[in-house]
């Protein structure tokens, strides 16, 4: 007897359809997969035999050969146990009404007891269920609301794998899952965390707005307990609110990464991830042996925050270079190679010296000026070209800590970033960009001239202050972004000069 179902595997953040074939045969006991299945699935032959006569069923002491097609993709993972022990259910008869099979993929790892254990990436496997016309999935109950996310598919989530046989046979109905996606939007959005519980710091929050309003990637210098964090992690709640495109693509992530639980079904927050400096590279860019995305890609859409940046291994700085500069990351395996989303906004932080106190006035700095020069050298050349804004984060004075004046709060500075943003969306409408800090050389030539006051002060700062030619063009990129939170057209020499203070590194450090 031979039995079809239909599943679904996942390839970088999408997911492809999968026909399941068992066939059943008199014979000597036998149990094979073909089709590329890797460890995971060749395992899952324990779970579903354990898991059918746990439940009760028969399972057949016969040839069982099961086929997982197209047999040139890997498949990988344990997603396919559910429908592995429906097919061998179907082919001996103990699924007797096809019907269902037909229209629905199956999804699910099955414990031994025959409970449906939740899977990775429900949400692109449900958009892939209905790009291909299927009426719907069948899943664990905890995935239920992540794939109920995509309209026109009926989501089923299911507890059991008796559960499963009797939807099948018509036994029992199964109401479809429905979430509320406008009250997903509008409910879920974090309002724990705020600008206003920053004291002080204007200045840097000053860069933030402007980091910010341009997209450009951000680094802070300061002693310990500043506050670095702190600013660093308010910087999702003044980025413009997520569009519902970005937010299934930054869920479509998570998903992936089987991180989204059935109270997050949906990412509505911008994402803010600041993974430790000991991450090893598998960890930052995304693979491993079942490749799953990296922190660069779960912070799609958001904040990748890295804090003590020299800390971090040379190598992981390196491997940071493509996402930053192509939005994505591309992961070779054996077979194929699989892309992940990933674009972020980068922030660091840093101290600015070993012991950490060189530019602070209250404490002295213990290091010589080769450990300080060892230090700086740490981060690469080439990062910090990708970091338009560098600036001091100074420790606050006491009139600063005592102050009780209130300040900005993010809504207030998001309404200014905003429409800075629609200025820029307008200024690259059909050009494949969205804001300054994406320009390239000649757009930065057509959108950033300046008048000749501007000139012989961008001259002065090369030639005195030695700044780099390199901070040159991020100079101007930012003081296009200065121009567009005031909403002039414009730029003169007080954006300009704003511009070069966000230099810090060039100027201070001078390597
Ligand atoms: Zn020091």
């Amino acid at each position: 007897m031979l039995s079809k179902i239909y599943s679904s595997a996942i390839l970088g953040i999408d997911a492809y359809l999968l026909e399941i074939e068992v066939d059943i045969h008199p014979g000597l006991p036998y149990f094979a997969t073909v089709g590329l299945p890797d460890g995971a699935v060749k395992e899952s032959k324990d779970r579903v035999k354990a898991a059918i006569k746990n439940m009760g069923y028969n399972f057949p002491g016969t040839r069982i050969t099961v086929n997982l097609a197209p047999a040139d993709v890997k498949k990988e993972g344990s997603a396919f146990d559910l429908p592995i022990a429906a097919g061998i259910l179907a082919a001996n008869n103990q699924i007797l009404d096809g019907h269902m099979l037909k229209e629905y993929i199956l999804l699910g790892e099955l414990s031994l007891d025959g409970r449906v254990k939740p899977v990775r990436g429900a949400l692109p496997i449900a958009a892939a269920c209905r790009d291909n016309h299927m009426a719907g999935i069948i899943l664990p109950r905890d995935n239920a609301p992540e794939a109920a996310i995509v309209s026109d598919v009926r989501v089923i989530g299911v507890e059991t794998l008796s559960q499963v046989v009797e939807l099948l046979n018509g036994g029992i109905v199964l109401e479809p899952a429905a979430v509320d996606i406008n009250a997903m939007l509008s409910a879920l959005v974090d309002l724990s965390i705020d600008f206003s519980d920053v004291k002080g710091q204007e200045h840097a929050k000053r860069a933030i707005e402007v980091a910010a309003a341009g997209g450009h990637n951000l680094l802070m210098v300061g002693a310990p307990g500043t506050g670095k964090t702190m600013l660093a992690k308010r910087i999702p709640t003044i980025l413009p609110a997520m569009t519902f495109e970005e937010s299934i693509e930054t869920t479509k992530v998570h998903s992936v990464a089987g991180m989204l639980g059935t109270r997050r079904p949906l990412v509505v927050n911008r994402p803010f991830r600041s993974p430790h400096h000991t991450i090893s590279d598998a960890g930052l860019i995304g693979g491993g042996p079942i490749p799953r995305p990296g922190e660069v890609s779960l912070s799609h859409n958001g904040v990748l925050f890295l804090d003590e940046l020299p800390e971090f291994k040379k190598n992981a700085l390196e491997v940071l270079r493509q996402p930053l500069e192509d939005g994505r990351v591309t992961i070779s395996r054996a077979l194929t190679s699989i892309t992940y989303p990933s674009r972020f906004m980068l922030v660091a932080a840093m101290n600015p010296c070993l012991c950490g106190y060189y530019t602070d006035p209250k404490h002295e700095c213990t290091c010589t000026p080769l450990q300080i020069q060892r230090y700086m050298a740490k981060i690469s050349g080439p990062l910090l070209d990708r970091i338009d804004i560098h600036i001091e984060v100074p420790p606050l004075s006491y009139k600063e800590l005592a102050d009780r004046c209130t300040s900005e709060t993010s809504a207030v500075i998001q309404k200014r970033v905003d429409a800075a943003r629609r200025i820029q969306h307008q200024r690259f409408a059909g050009s494949k960009i969205h804001c300054n800090a994406q320009m390239s050389s000649r757009q930065i030539r057509n959108h950033c001239q300046v008048d000749a006051a501007s000139h012989r002060l961008l001259e002065q700062a090369i030639d005195k202050l030695g700044l780099s030619a390199r901070a040159y063009s991020r100079i101007l990129k930012v003081a296009r972004t200065i121009t567009d939170l005031e909403g002039t057209s414009d730029i003169r020499i007080e954006h300009v000069s704003e511009a070069i203070q966000y230099r810090s590194l060039d100027r201070q450090f001078r390597f």
